[in-house]
């Protein structure tokens, strides 16, 4: 699978329609999805598999990962309408997924389309509300063995006392997520923020 391939296809994907500051709704560009992707893939931790997204938006992870030769994908949100959003761009790339819409925490509603091999997720970083990401690395590591997550530089000390005796942090790969903006609190049209990419596996 060629990087710049996924990238392309990637950035064809429709965004957020309303995003919503409280959910921190922002996509991932398809530079960093493709990259996430793209390092998973090299793992190993794609094509074959079966993957589950949290919070997956308007479906650029879930979607990405099918086109990189997972052999199913399930994308969950609380948002119908990024799920709407979601479920046209899966149309558009011609690739067979499935959307649910629940809540992250709602272990039953998403272990019925288990099992998962490998998890990837863009949760929200916390920057509205504290600690928004740990139900999401909870979920994570409760249905897959395997999961890739997009956090803020320097979370990764935080990240590793969070989830020891639970799993290691294997591999981080440094990358930057340019965000343009999107809320009104956005000062600047494109801002760079460095970010990393963890690969945890289950103890
Ligand atoms: N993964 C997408 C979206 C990232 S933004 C992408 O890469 O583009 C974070 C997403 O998490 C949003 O779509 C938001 O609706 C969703 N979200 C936030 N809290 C959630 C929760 N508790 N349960 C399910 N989804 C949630």
């Amino acid at each position: 699978m060629r990087l710049r391939q996924l990238e392309m296809a990637l950035e064809r994907l429709e965004g957020f329609p309303h995003p919503s500051p409280a959910l921190e709704q922002y996509r991932t560009p398809a530079v960093l999805a493709a990259r996430l992707l793209h390092h998973a893939w090299s793992r190993g931790d794609i094509a074959g598999k079966a993957i589950l997204d949290l919070g997956c938006g308007t479906g650029i992870l879930t979607c990405g990962a099918m086109l990189a030769g997972a052999s199913r994908a399930l994308g969950v949100d609380v948002d119908t309408a990024a799920l709407a959003v979601a479920e046209e761009n899966a149309r558009h790339l011609e690739v067979a997924v499935t959307f649910l819409q629940a809540d992250i925490a709602d272990h039953g509603k998403i272990a019925g389309d288990g099992p998962y091999d490998t998890a990837v997720m863009n949760p929200p970083f916390g920057a509205q509300k504290p600690h928004a990401d740990r139900p999401f690395i909870d979920a994570a590591l409760a249905h897959a063995p395997v999961v890739y997550g997009i956090f803020n530089v320097g979370s990764i000390l935080f990240l590793e006392s969070y989830v020891s005796g639970r799993a290691e942090i294997t591999d981080v790969v440094k990358a930057r997520l340019p965000l343009r903006r999107t809320f009104r609190f956005h000062r600047d049209e494109v801002r760079e923020i460095p970010v990393e990419i963890a690969r945890m596996v289950r103890c």
